[in-house]
């Protein structure tokens, strides 16, 4: 479970999230949709604190988060995030990859930590490419291996950061499928994306962001065949 309460942000004049508030469930789906600078990957760098809020109160399983009394490295453990570029190390192989911070930051036995890799690569439908690297791998591979990186640490909840959108189009569904597969498992999860087809079909909960506020936040069917907003029906009306 993720909340967040009048969260603000501004990078010096620029008043980039204003009051948000969200709530995220466990096992639930929340995509994030808006126009470019509405803010949205600020919010999700908040939530997993690679971006400092300037106030407002950010909660993992009701537990309120601040930097002078929790330990960021260990928060962001626990809030796996994705993003359009996938920054595997070129230098290592995908199973490398992937037990590399299981190893280093959790301290997991090697051989725990390549076995559960394996399980992982089978389930993003990368069995038999554990041994190969990085650059060897299509787009959509790529983007697999790093959300199966993500999931090495088990975190409590995944943040994806348009993580199709730097792929070529033939190679996004592989990508959303094993996105939709995570969620049927019950992993809460954020996702900021332009796939509005994933987005009907998978999240639970849509918010739509202009201007680093939150317009309208409300079940897919609403808000794709009646929103409220007049913004929000523009802001569709204007990718659909
Ligand atoms: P996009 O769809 O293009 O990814 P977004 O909704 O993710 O847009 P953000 O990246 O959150 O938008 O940016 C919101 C605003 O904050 C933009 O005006 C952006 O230029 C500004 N901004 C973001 N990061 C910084 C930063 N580190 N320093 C200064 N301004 C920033
Ligand atoms: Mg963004």
């Amino acid at each position: 479970m993720v909340r967040v309460e009048q969260l603000n942000k501004s990078f010096g004049d620029l008043h980039v999230l204003k009051d948000i508030d969200l709530t995220v469930e466990e096992s639930d789906v929340v995509v994030l949709i808006g126009a470019s600078g509405s803010g949205k990957s600020t919010l999700l760098r908040c939530i997993n604190f690679l971006e400092l809020k300037d106030d407002g109160k950010i909660f993992l399983e009701e537990v309120q988060i601040e930097k002078d009394s929790h330990d960021l490295n260990h928060i962001r453990q626990r809030v796996g995030m994705v993003f359009q570029h996938f920054n595997l190390f070129p230098h290592k192989t995908v199973l490398e990859n992937i037990i590399e911070a299981p190893v280093l930051v959790k301290k997991l036995p090697k051989k725990t930590a390549i076995e559960e890799a394996k399980v992982l690569l089978d389930k993003v439908g990368l069995g038999d490419k554990y041994d190969v690297y990085p650059s060897t791998l299509s787009g959509g591979q790529k983007q697999r291996v790093a959300i199966a990186r993500s999931l090495a640490m088990k975190p409590d909840v995944m943040l994806f950061d348009e993580p199709t959108s730097a792929l070529d189009p033939e190679l996004v569904g592989e990508v959303l499928t094993t996105m939709k597969e995570l969620a049927d498992e019950g992993m809460t999860m954020v996702v900021v994306t332009h796939e509005m087809g994933f987005a009907r079909e998978v999240a639970d909960w849509v918010v739509y962001m202009h201007d680093g506020k939150i317009v309208e936040y409300g079940k897919p069917d609403g808000i794709f065949e009646q929103p409220k907003e007049e913004r929000t029906r523009a802001f569709l009306s204007s990718i659909l």
